[in-house]
């Protein structure tokens, strides 16, 4: 997962970066970076950690010019460090460019093989760093037609924002697969994941950048290439059930009331008798509040969460049972006590957390509880950007529900259906991707995870 932003022509362009990322955080939390374009030459500032850290405080004079492009990073391929935090830059014949990607490309083992055969060096274990380099060999003339070039060898996920000199540009791939929106500030175009970042800047949203878009912002104004075949887009479906923002509106729809609906929808499939409806805070909110206003179970907030934990910890020596869980979450006893909990999550995965989860509501004295999850169970992983893990170690890929059940020590587990998530996001089958929980993987990958991580790491470590 990444977070992705670009401004075109205003005075505070990074300022108005940095604040973009903060709004598109939930993205990727592992590093932020912006580039500026003054008109002549590109600058670059990044670091590792959240955007508060790495910008917080600061001024921005390092970033000159009124073009800028932001980054925040969660990494799918290629490790944690300072190199593959974004965006990427790069000196080319065609003039300095810099790079954000959200999404994963599917042939970037194969085409980066083919680059380094050819005799190119490089300098991240990032799948990214492939597009810098067919645009640096492009032989057409102008960066834009060698952009598209570039492009066009592409197979999988990739929206982007590309600053070029005098110009940024945005693309989504011909599937569609991760967002990309564009608004407008001032008469400034601007580009990102998702409209919260828009909302944040008091943007006006316009559109979707369409699934298969080149838009180009340069001194002649806006216009759109179309340069790909034509296929069927698919976007993530997991982005409605987990990874946007709930206050986004995204591929036309805002998430929060399709969350409530796969709430709504997960009560009707998997009712039980039960005092209260308990959300895991934040992720699983909506989809609690659909489940209570559909079953007339009373919602609780039984657990709290605590929002001032970093993303590491030391964990004591004196083993605590369940400490990571328990420095995020804290039990309300007061009102969990005797009680038959529906606990309402958005997802799971390992089924780890879960369990800590489960146990945590039933220490507080919970007579029963119930876990529902408003997604279907995952059993495959995602090769289209979104961090899962291996298939060996997804919960449902291993074990049938008796098992999960007892694995996170519930009463009982209820999962929504891939019907009545596609129902809840008014999507259908073939209109979305859904390979995680058991669909077709819409674009082909040659390559296995293992051997991507492997390439893009050997070289490094
Ligand atoms: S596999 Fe799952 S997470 Fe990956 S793009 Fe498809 S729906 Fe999204």
């Amino acid at each position: 997962m990444c977070g992705i932003f670009g401004i075109y022509r205003h005075p505070e362009a990074a300022k108005l970066a940095v604040y973009g990322l903060y709004a598109l955080q939930h993205r990727g939390q592992e590093s932020a970076g912006v580039a500026s374009s003054d008109g002549d030459v590109l600058h670059l500032a990044k670091g590792m950690g959240l955007v508060s850290e790495v910008f917080g405080g600061r001024d921005l004079d390092d970033l000159p010019g009124d073009c800028s492009i932001g980054h925040v990073r969660y990494s799918t391929s290629g490790s944690s460090y300072l190199a593959n935090a974004g965006p990427i830059l790069a000196a080319t014949q065609h003039g300095e460019v810099a790079l954000g990607h959200n999404g994963n490309l599917v042939n970037c083992c194969d085409l980066r093989e083919e680059l380094e055969g050819g005799g190119a060096i490089f300098s991240t274990t990032t799948d990214s760093e492939v597009i810098l380099h067919l645009f640096a060999r492009s032989t057409q003339a102008d960066p834009v037609d060698a952009l598209v070039e570039s492009l066009k060898r592409l197979q999988g996920a990739f929206s982007l924002v590309v600053l070029l000199r005098d110009a940024l540009v945005g693309v989504r791939d011909p599937w569609g697969f991760r967002p990309l929106v564009l608004g407008d500030l001032e008469g400034s175009p601007v580009l990102a994941s998702e409209t919260c970042a828009l909302d944040l800047l008091n943007a006006r949203y316009i559109r979707e950048i369409a699934p298969g878009e080149v838009i180009i912002m340069d001194r002649e104004g806006i216009r759109s290439l179309f340069p790909f075949p034509k296929v069927q887009p698919v976007p993530c479906i997991f982005e409605y059930v987990y990874f946007a923002r709930p206050d986004s509106d995204l591929f036309g729809r805002v998430v929060f009331p399709i969350r409530q609906a796969m709430g709504r929808i997960l009560a009707k499939e998997h009712p039980v008798e039960a005092d209260m409806v308990v959300p895991v805070p934040d992720s699983g909110l909506p989809a609690a509040m659909g489940y209570s206003e559909q079953s007339g179970i009373p919602l609780v907030w039984g657990l709290i969460r605590n929002h001032y934990v970093g993303r590491t910890f030391i964990a004591p020596r004196q083993s605590m049972r369940d400490v990571s869980v328990r420095l995020k979450l804290n039990a309300v006893p007061a009102l969990l006590k005797g009680k038959r909990v529906v606990l309402v999550d958005d997802s799971l995965v390992r089924g780890t957390t879960s369990r800590k989860i489960v146990r945590l509501v039933r220490d507080a004295g919970a007579a029963e509880v119930h876990l529902r999850l408003s997604s279907p169970p995952i059993v495959n992983s995602c090769v289209y950007g979104i961090d899962t893990p291996e298939r060996s170690e997804l919960l449902a890929a291993n074990m049938d529900l008796e098992a999960i059940t007892a694995f996170v020590e519930a009463d009982s587990v209820g999962y929504l259906s891939v019907e009545g998530m596609h129902a809840a996001a008014e999507t259908d089958l073939g209109r979305a991707c859904h390979a995680c929980f058991g669909g077709p993987y819409p674009v082909q990958y040659t390559q296995l995870r293992e051997r991507q991580r492997h390439l893009f790491e050997k070289d490094h470590r």
